[in-house]
């Protein structure tokens, strides 16, 4: 067998191959699809605290807007490349399509981990950045949004960099704010939210309850921490978590409560205040589980531990935590696994809603948020399902065939082919 491809964009552009083979796609179809139509790499100049000037390289990929404008978010991690950012950007255009919202897929970043700079240096940056992509953005064109270690804070330097430079207020051009800066109620909560509804919704098809079922988290940021809190709400037992500082494990159930204290006093779980016994990385994702959601980076079920993994039910919260050779050992063996452009959607439905009140200038309560969350993601999961049925496919092939339904038609009667 060849040897497994950890690149992104590769795993990205087999999805995409894989879906449209057993869809019978029109071949312009997928090499329409197989490359994102613009990269842009910027390189522009930062002073430091210490009077030094540093020199930053950014991307920002645009991948395809046949729906709409290019929609996502921008990551700020030390293994961002130019291939993860045109894979990130590739998902998310099948993302929003399976969502049925009116975008195509964008995504950018820079290889910087935010906690080596001052909070003054890591504003210059952003705004930077910003200033940097601005000719190929805007509210009607391209709209970022947070990512990994990217928040609303970042947003709104960015907001104001982008605004210098168009001459207008034009607030929609980026989602995620902050309340106060234009933001949305329920943006927040809106990826660890469809995270667990998607779950939630599989479990139901397994004739499972989510009331007792026990679930791992791995990666406890904003996405991880929100899936463990609403599965906590219904009732869920959540025996593991981890991030980049612990990795928990409790048999009987961790005490949610007072992490979800910890969480909302530091902002993130930094030490183990004797919720459960210290565990590897590894071995949570081969707990015996009903759920198991990785909430990290890609690449955490490979061919090399898919084998060892037990849950039922995978719910990815991030974007690309497992590869394709995994998802077909994961197939056989009757996991189910919800794919990251399904699962994790929430975030993007929500990004969505802020940008049309944003428009209108007119904004909703947290219920009314929720609620068009719910129904958009509930109404997507139901025809992926169905659809996997119907084709005796997993359900990350038949989250792209729905979305690669959508697209084609968009190309088709833009005469793109
Ligand atoms: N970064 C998130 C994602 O990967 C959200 C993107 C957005 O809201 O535009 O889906």
């Amino acid at each position: 067998m060849a040897r497994e491809t950890l690149n992104p964009f590769e795993i990205a552009q087999k999805q995409v191959k894989s879906a449209c083979d057993k869809l019978n796609a029109d071949p312009a179809v997928y090499e329409i699809l197989k490359n994102p139509m613009r990269v842009l790499e910027v390189s522009f100049p930062v002073r430091l605290d210490d009077g030094t000037v540093k020199t930053f390289i950014g991307y920002r990929s645009q991948h395809n807007n046949a729906v709409g404008p290019f929609k996502g978010g921008l990551r700020f991690h030390p293994d961002v490349t130019k291939d993860e950012v045109k894979a990130l950007s590739t998902w998310m255009t099948f993302k929003c399509s399976v969502a049925g919202i009116p975008y195509g897929g964008g995504k950018g970043g820079m290889a910087i981990d935010p906690k080596d700079y001052s909070k003054a240096e890591l504003e210059r940056i952003s705004k930077g950045f910003a200033t940097a992509i601005s000719p190929i953005i805007g509210e009607k064109v391209d709209i970022p949004a947070p990512d990994v270690n990217t928040n609303g804070q970042i947003m709104s330097w960015m907001v104001e960099a982008y605004e210098k430079v168009a001459g207008k207020s034009t607030k929609g051009v980026f989602t995620g704010k902050p309340l106060e800066f234009g933001g949305s109620l329920a943006r927040t909560e809106a990826t660890g939210y469809g995270v667990h509804l998607t779950a939630k919704k599989a479990l139901a098809k397994l004739n499972m309850d989510v009331k007792g079922a026990t679930y791992a988290v791995q990666g406890f940021g904003n996405v991880g921490f929100y899936t463990a809190y609403y599965a906590h709400k219904d009732g869920a037992k959540i025996i593991a978590f981890s991030n980049s500082h612990v990795a928990i494990y409790n048999e009987n159930g961790i005490d949610m409560e007072a992490v979800i204290k910890d969480f909302e006093e530091n902002g993130r779980i930094l030490t183990n205040k004797g919720y459960g016994k210290d565990i590897t990385n590894a071995e949570l994702l081969e707990l015996e589980v009903d759920v198991l959601a990785p909430c990290a980076l890609e690449n955490q079920i490979t061919s090399e531990n898919a084998d060892r993994i037990k849950a039922k039910v995978i719910t990815e919260g991030a974007n690309g935590p497992t590869t394709p050779e995994a998802d077909e050992i994961l197939f056989k063996k009757g996991i189910v696994v919800i794919p990251d452009i399904l699962a994790n959607s929430g975030g993007v439905v929500v990004s969505y809603f802020e940008w049309v009140q944003n428009l209108q200038s007119y904004y909703w309560s947290f219920e009314e948020v929720q609620q068009k969350e719910d129904a958009l993601l509930s109404t997507a999961f139901e025809d992926v399902w169905a659809l996997a049925d119907e084709y005796k496919v997993d359900l990350r092939n038949a989250a792209y065939m729905k979305s690669i339904e959508r697209i084609s038609k968009a190309m088709k009667l833009r005469g793109w082919y």
